[in-house]
């Protein structure tokens, strides 16, 4: 099949096979890519319009007890510099974001065990005491199934948790000997079936990957159906083992999201930080690949450069309502409107 017709097909039936994936990510044309933008960002607005939706994310603490060998605030990076921010701090800067406009507070870290459940609940039901119009968005690695059904009674609305790669093989490359790829994927299954709006997500150009990985990532979000997906490009950082790797590539990362949105229509699907940080305009990029949704920085501000990931990351010096009238006037220049809404996923 032609790439032409792989497309029309991922546009009229949200579904396309290995071969056909791999096709596309080893051959699509300048041309090509371009057809299936335009299909993405029309299947984005036949949603959501021409609104971007923002989530406020805030980044909880930089200590993990893992050693993913791509991230930098891996447990064995001793140069990174580890905070964690105290439930007051937390309400903060839901108190800063509100009037701004942000209706959903992404609570992000790393695998910290001060967040017990018992200090996690709390800190949930105070938000959405607070701010009862507002969704609470977690992203704080595997827990147990207990673990997060308590979450959820508590009030949290969604969990973002990447799978970062659907191979088994691929996932022991990235990952030391004690994570377990077989968990990760039966975390995610669990979010979704306690009824969390669910994300799962991968790097582009994480080290050895493949293209037919990516065909296994697209597959596994396909059967997956989660309500969101994050997919932004790897990003090295110096004091990992990945150092001297290439960063992902940026136009693949964009067909990617293209791909993704014709997969599975009404996705939430965010234009992240990590391509902002691999192309100056890769937010804006993102949108019109068919993304809908930001995520500006709300950490306080002092902290921001230490929750790094990776090198070079954007947003870490400016004040959360500068980064927000930025945003807002970056979605504007390319015609697209930041809204002030909870942002729920629409089914199909
Ligand atoms: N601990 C939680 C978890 O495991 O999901 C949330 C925090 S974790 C740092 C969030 C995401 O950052 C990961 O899922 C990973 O895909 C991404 N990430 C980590 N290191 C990265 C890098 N070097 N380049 C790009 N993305 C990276």
């Amino acid at each position: 099949m032609k790439n032409y017709e792989i497309i029309d097909k991922l546009y009229a039936y949200h579904n396309a096979d290995r071969a056909e994936f791999t096709a596309l990510i080893n051959t699509v044309t300048d041309e090509e890519l371009e057809y299936l933008r335009k299909k993405a960002q029309q299947t984005a607005q036949k949603y959501y319009g021409n609104k971007v939706y923002i989530r406020g994310l805030i980044e909880i603490s930089s200590i993990c007890k893992n050693d993913c060998l791509y991230c930098g605030i891996r447990r064995s990076n001793t140069n990174a510099v580890r905070y964690r921010l105290s439930k007051e701090q937390i309400l903060q800067c839901c108190d800063t974001g509100y009037p701004l406009g942000f209706r959903t507070f992404v609570l992000q870290g790393g695998e910290d065990g001060y967040f017990t459940d018992d200090v996690m609940c709390d800190i949930v039901q105070k938000i959405k005491q607070k701010y009862p119009d507002c969704a609470v968005t977690l992203s704080l690695g595997e827990r147990s199934y207990e673990s997060y059904k308590r979450l959820f009674d508590s009030g949290a609305d969604r969990y973002l948790l990447r799978h970062e790669t659907a191979d088994k093989e691929h996932y022991e490359k990235l990952h030391p000997d004690n994570m377990s790829h077989q968990n990760r994927l039966d975390c995610l299954y669990n979010l979704k079936k306690i009824g969390y709006q669910t994300g799962a997500g991968f790097m582009v150009g994480s080290p050895f990957q493949t293209a037919e990985n990516l065909a296994d990532d697209l597959i596994f979000i396909k059967n997956l159906n989660p309500q969101m997906c994050g997919i932004g490009p790897f990003i090295p950082h110096k004091d990992t083992p990945f150092a001297k790797q290439p960063t992902g590539s940026v136009r693949l990362c964009l067909m990617l999201i293209s791909i993704i949105r014709l997969l599975l229509p009404s996705v939430l699907l965010p234009s992240t930080t990590a391509l902002g940080t691999a192309d100056i305009n890769g937010r804006e990029k993102g949108i019109l690949h068919g993304a809908n949704v930001v995520m500006p920085n709300l950490s306080p501000l002092e902290h921001r450069k230490d929750y790094s990931l990776y090198d070079n990351k954007i947003c870490t010096g400016d004040e959360s309502a500068q980064c927000i009238s930025c945003m807002k006037n970056r979605m504007k220049s390319i015609g697209y409107e930041v809204v002030t809404d909870v942002g729920n996923y629409i089914a199909p």
